[in-house]
């Protein structure tokens, strides 16, 4: 255990809940690895006081934190300047103070596109389907631009949500044209899909045996494609199994939330974050 002493500079995680966040263990097990003055904490916040809090993170010379939900997009307009990707993303979810106030990004985007960029692909011809249009199906969106993806089909069960989250990017000049559909229509487009990524909760421990895939239509999938599905617990979800029972490619959440944190960690310390200690720690957080 590293020392805190008074030149101990501040991090955290801000939420509500936080109790149950793993990045305080991923984020200390990294600072102690890089042997740096630091140390970073779960600050366990309410909405009605996320105002207050930022203006006292202030006063006590906090370095930069993470965002958790509720926050991430009203911490928006608390923040002097927000970065283009966090913009695109409509969400927040790393603040670093600056000379002239607190730059917030958005770290999940870098996050979902580095295990597909270790695949080094083209991803120009890439048909994507993200199943799920919340907070992190809008990350999946921006990082499938970033990519180099040109063709976005999002599935979802509102049909008034769903028009909303295609009329969200109009204002974005994101080079990528997204369609919408509901899941009557996933029969006929997984067939086609390069990239499938869930990025519903369908799936999650505790309910485990749940897939937001019926058989029939998995059994569609090529064995080309890439099935990602966002959920890191449990680490193969029923979606996976299925999807690799069709042959396909097939990655979880893990290294996406690896990947955040070092990003947002490399922001914070200026430094080469130690991904495998960050990754080994979720590991053991997850299994414990
Ligand atoms: P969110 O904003 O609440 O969005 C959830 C989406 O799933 C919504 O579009 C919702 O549609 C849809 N959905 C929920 N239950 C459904 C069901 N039974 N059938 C069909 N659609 C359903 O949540 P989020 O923040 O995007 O997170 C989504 C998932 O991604 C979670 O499992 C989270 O753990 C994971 N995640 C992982 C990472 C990582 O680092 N690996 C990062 C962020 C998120 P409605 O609005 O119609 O309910």
């Amino acid at each position: 255990m590293q020392l805190i002493t008074g030149t101990t500079k501040l991090l955290g995680v801000i939420g509500d809940p936080v109790e149950h966040s793993l990045s305080p263990v991923m984020h200390n097990r990294a600072i102690a690895s890089l042997g740096v003055d630091y140390v970073y904490l779960p600050l366990p916040i309410k909405p009605e006081d996320l105002a207050v809090a930022i203006a006292g993170f202030k006063a006590i010379g906090l370095v930069g934190f993470n965002i958790t939900i509720p926050h991430k997009q009203a911490i928006m307009p608390l923040l002097s300047e927000v970065s283009d990707i966090a913009q695109g993303v409509g969400a927040v979810n790393t603040v670093y103070r600056t000379n002239s106030g607190w730059w917030g990004t958005n770290t999940d985007v870098a996050g979902f596109i580095s295990p597909l960029q270790a695949l080094n692909r083209d991803w120009s011809q890439t048909k994507v389907v993200v199943l799920g249009y919340g907070g992190a199906a809008r990350a999946v969106v921006v990082g499938c631009t970033q990519l180099g993806c040109t063709k976005i089909h999002v599935i979802g069960r509102n049909p008034q949500k769903l028009s909303q989250f295609q009329q969200s990017w109009d204002s974005t000049n994101l080079p990528v044209s997204i369609n919408i559909h509901l899941w009557q229509q996933l029969p006929e487009l997984i067939s086609q899909a390069d990239l499938l990524v869930n990025t519903t909760p369908v799936g999650m421990y505790p309910d485990i045996d749940r897939s937001p895939v019926e058989e029939a239509t998995i059994q569609r999938l090529s064995a080309k494609a890439i099935a990602y599905d966002l959920i890191y617990t449990p680490s193969t979800t029923k979606f996976l199994q299925q999807a690799q029972q069709q042959g396909a490619v097939t990655l979880n959440g893990l290294e996406m939330l690896v990947q955040q944190g070092a990003a947002a960690l490399k922001i914070w310390l200026g430094q080469t974050p130690p991904v495998d200690i960050m990754r080994q720690s979720l590991q053991e957080q997850l299994q414990g």
